[in-house]
């Protein structure tokens, strides 16, 4: 067994903080609570400090640095910028300054995508690969590249929006991040729900229905409910997923054609089976010939790739 350092790892979102003492990929203990999004920063970073220190109180192992996977940009000195409205007063958080104050650790901080990135190449699917794209589908649709062995992290810390690529599917419609046509605007969780909702019968939320764009009406139907009424022989389901999965392949191809990975990794919760069994079909139609080979794989690490990612972070160098 590899003598490697024990670590803590901590992963900071809009619905709940999960802390963990990780050795070598391992999770050796973990706790988690709701993340406290309605105080401010310095809340949320106490919250998630008292969780490690609770593990490293009950832990034989002492953690020599942390990692942290956090929501919003973040810039090389470990300040949240362009943060979602998720958190209360989190825009502009000294995260790193903050948990190393907090912890007495060094430590490093990374955006939650980038970190899922970074997990699936340290200990997931792309375990070993030093050029691996990462894209993440859930409530949005983030992602990283891995090249070279290295995340690259743009000018501000921004790089990695692969939701934010426009798509020929998505032509006109509005994507969140407020321009129209991206990926997201067509392949997220609340816009594939969106969009079999304006297109079928299924009745909209009170208030709702006087909202005329079918991104607005994202309430009235989860991606649970389109998955399975697609899994019931639901045409038009079907043909919302396949569409999504059109989308996020070409997207996908034309990363394998930039960045020529040695493997492109899915997850987030939104990465429905169906939404991969487009995807891969398309990624490879879309790709140049000589890379219509790069494997477009699953998550292996599922909710705990961003943790796991922050772990990795943790040993890098100060
Ligand atoms: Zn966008």
């Amino acid at each position: 067994m590899s003598p490697g350092p024990v670590v803590a790892a901590i992963d900071i979102g809009g619905t709940k903080t999960a802390a963990a003492l990780v050795h070598d990929g391992q999770v050796l203990a973990r706790a988690q609570a709701p993340t406290p999004v309605d105080a401010d920063g310095a809340t949320v970073l106490q919250q998630a400090a008292a969780l490690v220190n609770a593990l490293r109180a009950d832990s034989p192992l002492a953690p020599v640095a942390f990692g942290a996977a956090v929501a919003g940009v973040v810039d090389g000195a470990g300040v949240v910028h362009a943060a979602t409205g998720a958190i209360g007063g989190w825009d502009g958080t000294a995260v790193t300054a903050s948990l190393t104050a907090l912890l007495g650790l060094p430590g490093r901080s990374v955006n939650d995508v980038h970190a899922f990135v970074l997990g699936e190449t340290a200990y997931g699917s792309a375990a070993g690969l030093r050029d691996v794209v990462g894209i993440a589908v859930g409530t949005g649709i983030g992602g990283g590249v891995v090249s070279g062995g290295r995340l690259i992290t743009g000018s501000r810390g921004a790089a990695g929006h692969l939701g934010h690529i426009p798509v020929a599917q998505a032509a006109g419609l509005p994507c969140p991040c407020g321009a129209p046509g991206h990926l997201e605007a067509v392949a997220s969780g609340p816009a594939m729900a969106a969009r079999y909702a304006a297109q079928s019968d299924v009745p909209v939320q009170p208030g709702s229905a006087a909202l005329p764009e079918a991104i607005d009406r994202r309430g009235a139907v989860t991606l649970p409910d389109v998955v399975a009424a697609a899994r019931a022989g639901d045409a038009l389901a079907v043909a919302v997923l396949a569409e999504a999965g059109a989308a996020l392949g070409a997207v996908i191809g034309g990363l394998i054609n930039t960045f020529d990975p040695a493997a492109v990794v899915v997850g987030g919760g939104a990465a429905v089976p169906e939404l991969l069994a487009a995807a891969v079909p398309a990624a490879h139609a879309a790709a140049m010939p000589i890379r219509s080979d790069v494997p477009v794989l699953a998550t292996a690490l599922d909710a705990d790739a961003a943790l796991l990612g922050a772990a990795a972070v943790a040993l890098e160098p100060q």
